[in-house]
């Protein structure tokens, strides 16, 4: 299948947007499946700015680079990304959100609606333009629905002239299927 999941589509849009030497931002490095899938694309002349809050989740990225030999182009950041502006210079690529708490980890350290809400406001402010921002959206189970619902309305509150919103929805799925949203800055 071409398009499994909403990570998924985060990936083959990312892919079309992000090249060699980029820079770009993975705002929840959890386990490092994305920083790793980031750190391929931009490459070694490229750069890969990954936040977390949890000790655990940047250890297992360090591990999950390393692993990989792609170690390289990565700097680790232990930080909300609601302050990424205070790591990461302006013109960056993509930034890519995978929301939720870290899978193998405390279900209670999970995202929260107003840091993600900041950190969109951020991203695109440090965003080229053309850059995109992608977010795959978890709810229900122990995500709850507060994070989905506050960041639908933010998203919808976006200057039209500023960026454009493209929601991706499962609808034929059981289970509260994650959202994938799209922010494409505007040139
Ligand atoms: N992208 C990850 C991967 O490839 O394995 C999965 C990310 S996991 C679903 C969500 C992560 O967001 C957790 O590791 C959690 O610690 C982190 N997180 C929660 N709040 C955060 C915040 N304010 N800033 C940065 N990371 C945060």
């Amino acid at each position: 299948m071409f398009l499994k999941n909403a990570l998924d589509i985060s990936h083959r849009i990312i892919e079309m947007i992000v090249a060699k030497g980029d820079a770009v931002v993975d705002a929840t490095a959890g386990n490092g499946n994305d920083t790793l899938f980031l750190a391929k694309l931009v490459g070694l002349e490229g750069k890969v700015f990954a936040f977390d809050i949890q000790d655990m989740a940047l250890e297992n990225t360090r591990k999950r680079l390393a692993d990989d030999d792609a170690d390289k182009s990565v700097i680790l950041i232990k930080d909300s990304h609601e302050n990424m502006d205070m790591h990461v210079p302006k013109g960056i690529k993509a930034v890519m959100f995978n929301l939720g708490y870290l899978p193998g980890g405390d279900h209670s350290v999970g995202t929260k609606a107003a840091s993600t809400i900041k950190a969109i406001e951020k991203s695109l402010a440090l965003l080229e333009p053309g850059g995109v921002i992608m977010i795959a959206v978890y709810y229900g189970g122990d995500s709850g629905f507060d994070e989905k619902e506050a960041i639908m309305e933010y998203v919808k509150s976006i200057d039209y002239k500023k960026a454009v919103v493209l929601v991706h929805e499962f609808v034929n799925q059981i289970n509260c299927p994650p959202i994938a949203i799209c922010i494409e800055k505007c040139s």
